[in-house]
């Protein structure tokens, strides 16, 4: 596959197609406002016309299906439309139905591993589909991506994806709430994570977020508008279940959103808890 189309140019859709284009394939790139890109396509059929395969990656379930509104009358037979923005099993399977009417193919491609990752070509991606498809798919998803899991049929990866960030956003909370105890103590946090580093409580995931948590940076890696959606999207897709840590997440995540928090990175919300007792960071 040359001719590479990319839809959505924010955090992970920029490094991608920028990636993909340094690689010497045929690139074009589509985004809602325009950006200034040498490879930048303004019209959304235009780009994805001849396109060989077409990785959609924007925000959430709604801004698929606007996409789709406008390119589904023009996808062919011997396209593939790779979905890799986080949303529901449920959306899924209908956007699948939608694509695969046209004669041409849909990936289910949700991924894990924010901006240093995509940049790094270290993306992981949960994939939802025929082995077929994935083997045809590979030799683009592996030139910007470290490992692929197969996770089953169409609408698994993104259940499962949903999961992961409901882990981590309870990680996310769990670490918040132990730092804000330390530095309310007037513990430094060189000590915390002195501390932390011999725990077993470290992870992956406070060893990425460290150096933001001690420098007070909460430019968004993973925004706290879109784990705010993935929290939303996780009870939708469990609906009957009591998740109790996700439903009360989901209603602190709100308060983030109602203090301007969502364009900053989900761990902003530590700010939330600090507040009351005037910490700085
Ligand atoms: P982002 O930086 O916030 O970019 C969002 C993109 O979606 C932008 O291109 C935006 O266009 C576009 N968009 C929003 N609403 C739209 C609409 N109604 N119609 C068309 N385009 C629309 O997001 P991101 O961090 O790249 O994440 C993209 C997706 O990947 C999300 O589903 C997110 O949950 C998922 N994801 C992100 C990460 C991560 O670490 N960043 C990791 C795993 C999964 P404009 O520029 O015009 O606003």
């Amino acid at each position: 596959m040359q001719r590479i189309t990319v839809v959505g140019l924010g955090i992970i859709g920029s490094a991608w197609a920028k990636n993909l284009h340094s690689d010497g394939l045929s690139v074009r790139a589509w985004n809602r406002s325009p950006k200034d890109f040498a490879f930048y396509e303004p019209d959304l059929v235009k780009a994805v016309t001849d396109a060989e395969m077409i990785i959609i990656v924007v925000a959430d379930p709604a801004a698929v299906e606007g996409i789709l509104d406008q390119i589904v009358p023009h996808l062919k037979r011997g396209q593939l439309v790779a979905q890799s923005s986080t949303i529901s099993a449920h959306w899924t399977k209908l956007f699948a139905e939608r694509v695969q009417a046209t004669g041409a193919e849909f990936l289910e491609a949700p991924f894990t591993g924010s901006k240093p990752a995509a940049e790094a070509r270290k993306t992981v991606f949960y994939l939802g589909g025929t082995s077929e498809l994935i083997e045809k798919a590979r030799p683009v998803l592996q030139r910007i991506s470290a490992q692929t899991l197969h996770v089953g049929a169409i609408g698994t990866a993104s259940s499962l994806k949903l999961a992961m960030n409901l882990n981590l956003a309870v990680m996310a909370e769990a670490l918040s709430e132990s730092l804000t105890l330390t530095r309310a103590e007037g513990i430094p946090d060189e000590k915390y994570f002195e501390a932390l580093h011999m725990n077993v409580g470290r992870s992956g995931f406070s060893d990425l977020k460290e150096p933001k948590f001690r420098a007070g940076d909460y430019a968004a890696q993973f925004s706290l508008k879109h784990m705010n959606k993935d929290l939303r999207l996780a009870l939708e897709t469990v609906d009957g279940i009591h998740l109790p840590i996700a439903e009360a997440l989901k209603a602190f995540y709100n308060k983030g959103m109602d203090a301007g928090l969502g364009d900053d990175d989900f761990i902003g919300v530590v700010r939330l808890l600090s507040k009351s007792k005037g910490l700085k960071k």
